[in-house]
């Protein structure tokens, strides 16, 4: 594939494709005449890699995830296909700037945060080692919100990310499915006298699949997005659009078409809407349709459905899909209870990714019933014999009884999403050890006490194509250039730089890379926020959804003490910081949105103090999503994951800063740990209470009061805060936070406080030694290793899944013999 092929085709496409000429192309037009000419070059690939997978009848992943925050395409896919230099090239000499067209991609936010990353990484990794796979979701035609800042608050814009179409997916109208709501049951008899239940529904849903080709790294491989679109079903109601009922017939088409309209933009705190649940059953429903469909294609039965697929549940979200595949068995297949329950918890396996109690997702059981009548039905029957299992097993213990039950009594009487993926599957993870020992402990122990075969730990990882080749090129190059490039497909390949700390001259270029994109990113900020930081200054960084847990406010405590330092004495010892914040709050979390509003009014007096002497910026950067992490991540000096210990299931953005090279300050909590033990404690900035120690001053009884009391820094901190004097003397505004933090304070911010800042200076210290920090850096992104997608794949693929990889042989698309050879 020559620069001068490439070249033709994206003429070609420009003029045949887009539909114009250069005359009067906009920007956008390349951007879609390029996309175009990936994307034929990815297809060769994707239907070679189809026909290899139907012809050995293989094993094939099905990963099934409510979200999928994929990031833009363009520029991974070239880097994917190996072909980055050569289409820059071709761009170049076809009179533009590749770097630009890239940015002109609507970044498709099909997902709120770490989840859908993570499943975006999980596909990436899966077809770069070849394992044959699918992903399944929703194509939400309104992602996740694109959000602006306005008066220092959160406002909150509709992405139509698909106004000019999409490029990179391709419709299967012809793979459609029906997907049936509402209605009852009734009881029959079949031809041997059996009794079988027939759902009689009341609405169908088409399900229109769109297919996103996902390449692996330097492979043929190019597995398969599917991601399915509501349509009002074949039974549109032409009864009441002859009786007249145009207005009738056309709200329950358009009600229908609801369902993939918009993503829910809460994380970690679901919301018991209908439409949500209509959601996860739709994606469950249509996506189970496929997979047996796909099946029988190869086979005469569903008898060894678990040996042709294996099925990841990322959360609870698509749990309706283990009560749907016994649906589907029992009801459609005729299988027996007991044959389909079998293969049912040999087909599924559940990723649990929380453990705060409140993100535990429950369905009303009256929503079940008008919605989902045969659902629950069999829901009640897997948790009526699972019960008398445990009767046998656990006799005379009633309160086990009634924590293991699907089905929970009060406050209202629902269905526990977590405790039905439990039954239903054959392995269960955590995604950081922590997270998964805490589980074992707390939230799933008497699952795991009854069945501890079950649970494995499967702690996260990053693609590094992504986070490293793609977002830091520079420093990519620069690794590339030490210990050539196998590093992109073997992380651990990275340790071959530690040697290069005691390198002067290597050290030295490690500290030109990160300037050059603090550099970008102050011009960045420039352009965005009209504020002018230092790039000499430690570049402090938190960039991740605004949530209370998470501790951004903690962040503005240490801003407030370190400026309340300066209004104190002016010539005080105040290292140059800039702090840069990103992140969306769920809309309708308004202590989150508090904390945002919060952070902006800091900045505001902050930033244009000028006792502050430029040592203190503050940047909130506005609509935080993967491509503008591509801009961050890899100019952070200091990456913040300062969540309260046992709070943070893994966390991934951890990760991706310290490949690019930052160093943490962290807690105790999710992959923290492992990232610690792997870098080594010497090159970790750690502080707070611990997992256990938070548990135990709660049970202790904790008072916030009694940290403000005995801290005269701290208690001036939130006096200032309280005071007006960030709310121009509206003592009103931020009074919920001052009262939260002083009479709950829910995550402790008050007791890890004063370890937080102790720590904050360490960091100075260590920053101000040039040598040190450089060194320190170094050895950070030379054991992440471990935190590649493709180590956490492995270990899915061997110990969960028993997939196998299968390779696709490549064959050149000959573009002179292309004509169409069509067997009668
Ligand atoms: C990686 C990533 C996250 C997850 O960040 P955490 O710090 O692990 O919470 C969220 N959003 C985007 C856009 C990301 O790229």
């Amino acid at each position: 594939m020559s620069v001068e092929t490439l070249k033709r085709a994206f003429a070609d496409n420009l003029f045949y494709t887009q539909g114009k000429d250069t005359s009067w192309a906009t920007r956008r037009d390349y951007y879609m005449a390029l996309a175009y000419t990936v994307r034929d070059r990815l297809f060769h690939r994707f239907f070679k890699t189809r026909k290899r997978y139907f012809a050995k009848d293989v094993k094939v992943v099905c990963y099934l995830s409510a979200e999928f925050l994929m990031g833009r395409h363009l520029g991974n896919n070239l880097i994917n296909l190996g072909i980055y230099d050569r289409v820059n090239e071709a761009v170049r000499e076809s009179g533009l700037d590749l770097g630009k067209l890239i940015e002109l991609e609507h970044d498709p936010g099909l997902g709120n945060g770490g989840l859908g990353r993570l499943a975006a990484c999980f596909l990436d990794s899966l077809a770069t080692l070849e394992v044959p796979a699918i992903g399944y979701g929703i194509r939400y035609e309104f992602g996740i919100f694109h959000q602006a800042i306005k008066d220092g608050w959160q406002v909150e814009v509709p992405d139509k990310w698909l106004r000019f179409g999409n490029p990179w997916e391709i419709c299967r109208r012809e793979a459609s499915v029906q997907v049936k709501f509402g209605g009852h049951t009734e009881t029959y008899h079949d031809q041997q006298g059996n009794p079988r239940v027939t759902w009689i529904h009341d609405r169908t849903v088409t399900a229109i699949p769109y297919d996103t080709p996902v390449p692996g790294y330097n492979t043929n491989t190019v597995n398969t997005l599917r991601l399915w679109r509501a349509l009002a079903g074949d039974d549109f109601d032409f009864q009441a659009f002859n009786a007249g009922d145009y207005d009738g017939a056309v709200a329950s088409k358009m009600s229908s078409e609801t369902i993939s309209k918009v993503l829910y933009p809460n994380d970690n705190t679901p919301q018991g809407r209908q439409l949500r649940l209509e959601q996860q059953f739709f994606f469950a429903s249509a996506s189970l349709q496929d997979i047996i469909r796909n099946h029988l294609r190869l086979h005469k039965n569903l008898d060894a459905l678990y040996e042709g697929v294996a099925i990841q549940l990322n959360d609870t979200h698509p749990t309706v899909a283990i009560a749907e595949l016994m649906r589907l068995l029992i009801d459609e297949h005729q299988y027996y209870w007991d044959k389909a329950w079998y293969i049912t918890q040999k087909t599924f396996a559940y990723t649990n990714h929380t453990l705060l109690p409140e993100a535990l997702e429950r369905w009303p059981v009256s929503l079940f019933e008008s919605l989902l009548p045969r659902h629950l039905e069999i829901i009640y029957e897997i948790n009526h014999r699972f019960l008398e299992d445990i009767k046998t097993w656990f006799p005379d213990d009633e309160d086990r009884l009634g924590r293991m039950s699907i089905i929970e009594e009060f406050p209202e009487k629902s269905i526990r999403m977590a405790n039905l993926a439990c039954i239903g599957s054959h392995a269960i993870n955590g995604v950081a050890a922590l997270h998964t020992e805490l589980l074992q402990k707390h939230t799933l122990r008497d699952f795991a006490e009854l069945w501890p075969e079950k649970f494995f730990n499967k702690t996260n990882g990053v693609t590094p194509r992504r986070w490293i080749l793609l977002s830091n090129p520079k420093l990519s190059e620069l690794i590339t250039e030490k210990i050539g490039d196998g590093w992109l497909s073997n992380l651990d390949q990275l340790k071959q730089l530690e040697p290069f700390v005691e390198d002067a001259d290597f050290r030295r270029r490690w500290r030109e890379v990160k300037h050059e994109n603090k550099l970008q990113l102050t011009q960045y900020i420039w352009k965005h926020n009209s504020l002018e930081v230092d790039p000499h200054s430690i570049f402090d960084v938190q960039v991740k959804r605004l949530h209370e847990y998470k501790r951004q406010l903690l962040s503005a405590l240490n801003i407030i003490t370190l400026y309340n330092r300066i209004k104190e004495n002016p010539n005080a010892d105040v290292f140059p910081r800039t702090f840069i914040f990103g992140g969306k709050a769920a809309p309708g979390y308004y202590m989150a949105k508090l904390i945002i509003k919060l952070i902006n009014a800091v900045a505001e007096v902050v930033n244009k103090d000028p006792e502050v002497h430029g040592r203190l910026k503050v940047a909130f950067l506005a609509n935080f999503n993967v491509s503008l992490g591509q801009k961050i991540y890899p100019a952070a000096d200091l990456s913040e994951q300062i969540s309260t210990a046992g709070k943070e299931a893994s966390g991934t953005g951890n990760m991706k800063f310290a490949m690019n090279g930052a160093l943490t300050i962290g807690t105790l909590d999710g992959a923290n740990i492992e990232i610690r033990e792997e870098v080594g404690a010497e090159n970790f900035f750690l502080f707070g209470l611990t997992a256990e120690e938070v548990q135990s001053t709660k049970v202790q009884g904790y008072n916030p009061m009694d940290y403000y009391h005995g801290n005269a820094e701290l208690k001036a901190v939130i006096d200032r805060i309280d005071s007006g004097y960030f709310s121009h003397g509206n003592q009103e505004l931020f009074k919920p936070i001052v009262d939260s933090l002083l009479h709950h304070d829910q995550y402790m911010l008050l007791a890890d406080y004063q370890a937080y800042i102790d720590c904050q200076e360490k960091v100075v210290e260590a920053y101000k030694d040039q040598e040190r920090w450089t060194k320190m850096s170094i050895l950070n992104a030379a054991r992440m290793g471990k935190f590649s997608s493709d180590r956490t794949i492995n270990e899915y693929v061997n110990e969960i899944w028993k997939a196998k990889p299968v390779k696709v042989e490549s064959e050149e698309y000959d573009s002179n013999n292309a004509g169409l050879n069509v067997q009668p």
